[in-house]
This record gives structure tokens, C-alpha cells and sequence, in this order.
């Protein structure tokens, strides 16, 4: 035992009772299959670093992860305007746009949907209500409350008129808003920062529980840098 799973002897009782809580059927296929060991290394890295983040980032940009995440396949599923989704790139992005280490974790957290919604706080009886705090007039998912929201739209609104002085024929549309604009270039590299920024303001102001305003977003701007 402790050389197959790292337990020390005296834990025999907690490890007989964990394996008699197993159904059958799922032993059998184990048995068949093979366990996998890689959740263990990858368990033993995280434990090991103190950039949690950065970690699981690097993994995902390698290619690391087998399966498709199920963040992936959510976004791919609710963004019907992106045919091929590099998640490479995507994962990318934010390492080479921001520099502040907390809102390069935001977009990891952003991509991964582990965002804290009002519908997911409600669900944990951590919140009174599943609807957007913002406007209080439906469910708050992710999509909802970084998109569909009116405050929101009206927020991505005005700073895409903003860089429509700045870049003619200019449409902001909601996959640009999830992932960024790819590929990462130079020339767009201030269009991606700000989204990020953008994403970054609006989880902040939520967290306050005030309502975002562009003006607000542009003090904010010039504090940031
Ligand atoms: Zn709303």
C-alpha cells in the first residue's frame, strides 16, 4: 500500500473502507483498464508549486490534458460563430497580453468557466437569489453576465465605439469577448488587453455589488497602469 498509493500501513482500515463503498461494475472495469496514474504526478506537481495557476496553464497550452475539458466543449457548444477553436492560442493569449499576474489568472479562471455565478452561489445556498445582480431580471450565468446583460452590452457598447475611432470596420462580437482576438498580434495586442481588463472590471465591480459604468472603467483604466 505504501508503495502503490503512498499510505502508511495504520491506514488500512480508511483504505478497506473506501474500496467496500466502490460498486462492482466500476472494480471490474478498473481491473479490465488499468488504473491511470497521472492524476497522482499531476496531484504531487501542484502540491510542490506555488504558481497553482501557471502550472495548470502550462499543461493545458502542451497539450497535456487527453480529453477535451468540459469548458472547452461549453463554449465551443455556446459560440456557434467559431468554426476551428485553437484552445492552444487561446490558453496563449493572456500570457503574452497582460502582465499582472491576477489577471492572467482571471482569464484562466474566465476559460475554465470556475467563475463564481449567482446561479452556481445560489445553488450552494451561498446566495438568496440565481439572478444577475446587475439587473435582477434573469438567471446570471457566465454568458450572461460577461454578454447578454443589457449593463453589460451596454458597457462592450461604448468601448467598441471607443475602437471604432481608433480601427475602422471594427465588430465586437461575443467569441471575441470569451476568447480574444486571434490569432495574437502586435497590432492587436491593445484590443485584447483591454477585453481582458474589461472581463477583469466587470467580475470586480460584481464582487462589490455596484453597477459598472464605462466612465468608472476608464478611471479604472488609469489606475491600473
Ligand atoms: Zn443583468
Amino acid at each position: 500500500m505504501q508503495f502503490l498509493y503512498g499510505l502508511h500501513d495504520c491506514e488500512f482500515l480508511k483504505y478497506h473502507q473506501l474500496i467496500k463503498v466502490i460498486p462492482k461494475t466500476i472494480k471490474e472495469t478498473l481491473s479490465k483498464e488499468g488504473i491511470c496514474r497521472e492524476p497522482i504526478d499531476l496531484l504531487l506537481n501542484v502540491k510542490k508549486t506555488k504558481y497553482v495557476t501557471k502550472l495548470l496553464n502550462s499543461l493545458q497550452i502542451k497539450g497535456n490534458c487527453k480529453n477535451k475539458r468540459s469548458s472547452e466543449s461549453k463554449w465551443e457548444n455556446d459560440v456557434a460563430e467559431t468554426n476551428t477553436v485553437n484552445w492552444k492560442d487561446i490558453y496563449t493569449l493572456p500570457l503574452t497580453t497582460v502582465y499582472d499576474a491576477s489577471w492572467k489568472t482571471y482569464q484562466y479562471k474566465f476559460l475554465n468557466r470556475i467563475i463564481p455565478t449567482n446561479k452556481y452561489l445560489y445553488r450552494c445556498k451561498i446566495k438568496e437569489s440565481s439572478v444577475c445582480g446587475f439587473c435582477h431580471c434573469h438567471i446570471e450565468t457566465i454568458e450572461y453576465s460577461f454578454w447578454e446583460c443589457a449593463t453589460i452590452q451596454n458597457l462592450w457598447n461604448q468601448l467598441e465605439n471607443f475602437i471604432k475611432t481608433k480601427v475602422t470596420c471594427f465588430t465586437l462580437k461575443k467569441h471575441i469577448v470569451i476568447f480574444g482576438i486571434l490569432p495574437h498580434t502586435f497590432q492587436n495586442s491593445w484590443l485584447n488587453y483591454l477585453n481582458i481588463l474589461m472581463k477583469y472590471f466587470i467580475f470586480n465591480m460584481k464582487c462589490r455589488g455596484i453597477r459598472p459604468l464605462y466612465s468608472t472603467f476608464k478611471n479604472v483604466l488609469i489606475r491600473w497602469n
